[in-house]
């Protein structure tokens, strides 16, 4: 390249003035617009010193393309979209569950308008915002009251502070567990407050072993929901009937944190049981802890729910107003409530519960249909086919039980010593699409679970935009 014409970078008035540059500050704005050349400049400045660029990459077309790139970049959402394929139906990192037609319309309403948030219309007072869902919640549960917060992490630690500070808590070492992302109850024990008192072993745990550990010490019991982890084989646990009688014998409430906590017994569609919030309050529960965005199918959100009084003390405690549930989420929580009062129609109208319930006939059909078009895309060095899979739950429902699924199985034919970087590059490409499609790679191949790919024909769309690094 010729040293011997001194380049000089384009003035940031004369590009601002360029016609190249106008539809820019147009469509991102002037402040922007000039960060960006600015930038561009001083990173190219070194360059032109030592004579490494051209005429034509310092042209004013030139950097008003490469600014309104960067633009363009910067102005992209970082929450987006994607396809869930990976089988896990509520997963944590993917947001949980969706929200139902009715949810969203009543987060527009309320996200769009004032609303009646803390006011009481009827008396024209100050109201309190439980008071919105408080009589769906007891309807659908039993419980003689409620309050909600922001997530069951929440819920839990509130309780816990409000019931147990400077007192023992005793709860089984069973029952001692790590939920993921940082949540492990004796932790969450102590940052309440709450003196942890374990009885019994891993395994077994008895009544006498709760029994004994009983002192004036002693602040309450505590149950919580094994949810990611199973213990089989030899094993007891008191029913939580049992233990409810030994706790109110001395004066202690019994808090069971029950994780997802179904509203509805889910045998009647065909998934495994958990246990409902209502049959913990009738087994004598004082208080029940839960999850908005698990099985429940809402938004995120922690449901307490039990006896009057104690709930009247934890909405005292200040943490309350720290840990409180906003008005989007309340707006919400209420619509997808009021779909559980019709449960016939449930596994229609709640995303979750359709997505669970869908059948493995369906998805496999789903499979075998866009196969070929997957097969014709990936060419001779993968196999594809469609085959039956088995997803889970997800977000610590029934960690062993696994839903009759079917897949996109897609196999790399090369060598053994390839296959690792082929399923990662194949795996890169699908999270590089416009909605990134999230599979799971597992026995030398990369499977996309089809059960949550309700939106086939955008999937189908930007497949032929998939460029696969080989
Ligand atoms: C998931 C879970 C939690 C935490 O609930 P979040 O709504 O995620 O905060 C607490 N306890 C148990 C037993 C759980 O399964």
């Amino acid at each position: 390249m010729s040293s011997s014409v001194a380049l000089r970078l384009p003035s940031i008035d004369g590009l601002l003035r360029h016609p190249a540059c106008a539809p820019l500050a147009e469509r991102y704005g002037r402040d922007s617009l000039l960060t960006g050349l600015r930038q561009l400049l001083d990173e190219l400045r070194p360059g032109v010193l030592n004579g490494q660029l051209s005429v034509v990459e310092i042209s004013p077309e030139v950097l008003a393309g490469r600014v309104g790139e960067r633009l363009a970049q910067q102005q992209r959402s970082n929450v987006r979209r994607v396809f869930n394929l990976t089988g896990t139906v509520l997963h944590t990192n993917l947001g949980r569950a969706l929200l139902p037609d009715e949810a969203i319309d009543a987060v527009q309403m309320a996200a769009r308008y004032p609303l009646n948030l803390e006011f009481d219309l009827a008396s024209g007072k100050r109201g309190d915002r439980d008071d919105l869902i408080e009589g769906l919640i007891r309807e659908l549960t039993g419980a003689e009251a409620v309050t909600v917060v922001n997530n069951n992490a929440a819920a839990v630690l509130l309780t816990l502070n409000s019931l147990g500070a400077r007192k023992e808590g005793i709860i089984s070492r069973g029952e001692l567990i790590e939920i993921g992302g940082a949540f492990r109850i004796p932790d969450i024990m102590a940052r309440a407050g709450v003196r942890l008192h374990e009885v019994g072993t891993t395994n077994r745990t008895h009544a006498r072993d709760y029994e004994a550990a009983i002192s004036p010490r002693s602040g309450l019991i505590m149950r919580v929901h094994a949810s990611n982890y199973s213990i089989e084989g030899f094993t007891t646990r008191v029913p939580t009937a049992e233990l409810a009688e030994l706790a109110h014998r001395h004066g202690l409430p019994l808090l069971e944190d029950l994780g997802s906590g179904s509203l509805l017994d889910l045998t009647r569609w065909g998934l495994p049981a958990e246990p409902t919030v209502r049959q913990a309050l009738l087994d004598g529960a004082d208080i029940v802890t839960f999850s908005g965005d698990k099985l429940l199918g809402g938004p995120q959100a922690g449901l307490i729910v039990g006896r009057k009084e104690l709930i009247a003390k934890i909405k005292k405690n200040p943490l309350k107003r720290a840990l409180r549930v906003d008005k989007l989420t309340l707006a919400a929580l209420e619509a997808v409530l009021g779909l559980y009062r019709d449960p016939d129609r449930l596994a229609e109208r709640l995303p979750s519960l359709r997505l669970l319930t869908r059948p493995q006939a369906d998805i496999f059909a789903q499979a075998s249909r866009v196969q070929p078009l997957m097969a014709e895309l990936l060419g001779e060095s993968w196999q594809v086919s469609a085959v039956e899979a088995l997803g889970m739950i997800g977000s610590g429902s029934q960690p062993v039980a696994r839903l009759p699924s079917a897949a996109l199985c897609m196999r790399p034919q090369v060598s053994k010593r390839l296959r690792g970087r082929f399923l990662l590059n194949l795996e890169a490409a699908l999270r590089a699409l416009p909605i990134p499609v999230l599979g799971r790679i597992d026995d030398d191949a990369l499977w996309l679970d089809l059960r949550q790919l309700d939106d086939e024909p955008a999937w189908l769309a930007q497949l032929p935009q998939l460029q696969v690094d080989q």
